[in-house]
């Protein structure tokens, strides 16, 4: 297993996806193939993600987030969702891990808090992107947690500074493998999105209650930045969001697109 791992992410760098890859991901980011090429340390690691139905990974570039596309979980959240709309906040790509992974409880945290989401993931990208042709940058959807530190977020909130540190700190974001447009269609705003702590259900809504669709949000979201493939959505959580402690077991799952199990720990 470890071997065919190591075997496609070799392909993977150095095939023709590596030139394409590199392409894609802008000029900072080179193949580790270049690592003889002069650079003062080790290169950073490729962040990819697993892709059912192959052994080929999808090479993570950014990880943008949708904060409060759920009404409900806007008004969980002390917000009022008739006044303001979704917006977006990022994460660093290697906060992506593998769900198998588990969690390691954070640092500086006592309030770590769970939400479901689905994934976007893009194969192409562009500035503001007509909402007409969105999907058509789409590579496939999967199933990832938005972990936060709450008690961050609170204290952030209170004294108006960014999010950063409670959404963007090591391993937030575990996600389970992607499954392809091709395989699947076009899933990505009417199907079930659950989660449930130790088997009891804490969240349990539907994609069509996202107040962005998924055309929506990508074509908003190229009007602030330009997106590229590689580049990765996770789009908002429902209602129910609560807090976890070491030892816990998370699942969660998005109609189409399978479940995770993470663990605490
Ligand atoms: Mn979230």
């Amino acid at each position: 297993m470890e071997e065919k791992k190591a075997e496609s992410r070799r392909r993977f760098l150095t095939g023709s996806a590596a030139a394409a890859g590199a392409a894609a991901l802008g000029a900072g980011i080179t193949p580790a193939s270049a690592q003889d090429a002069g650079y003062v340390m080790d290169l950073p690691p490729v962040i990819s993600m697993e892709i059912n139905g192959t052994s080929d990974r999808f090479p993570v570039n950014r990880v943008y987030c949708l904060g409060r596309n759920y009404a409900a979980h806007a008004l969980e959240s002390g917000d009022d969702p008739t006044v303001n709309p979704p917006f977006f906040f990022i994460k660093p790509r290697d906060a992506v891990v593998d769900y198998r992974e588990g969690h390691p409880y954070p640092l500086k945290t006592q309030a770590l808090r769970y939400e479901a989401e689905m994934v976007v993931a893009l194969k192409s990208g562009g500035e503001n992107i007509d909402p007409a042709d969105a999907l058509d940058h789409i590579y496939a959807y999967g199933v990832s947690l938005d972990m936060t530190r709450e008690d961050l977020q609170h204290e952030a909130q209170r004294l108006s500074r960014p999010w950063s540190i409670s959404k963007a700190f090591d391993k937030s974001a575990p996600v389970g493998p992607l499954t392809r447009v091709e395989d699947v269609g076009h899933t990505g705003d009417e199907g079930r999105i659950w989660l449930s702590v130790n088997g009891e259900i804490k969240q349990d809504s539907d994609l069509s209650l996202q107040r962005w669709s998924v055309a929506e949000g990508i074509a908003i979201l190229s009007q602030h930045y330009e997106l590229r493939a590689g580049d990765i959505i996770l789009t908002g959580t429902p209602e129910g969001i609560g807090l976890v402690q070491r030892g816990d077991v998370i699942r969660a799952g998005v109609e189409n697109l399978g479940e995770i199990r993470v663990e605490i720990t």
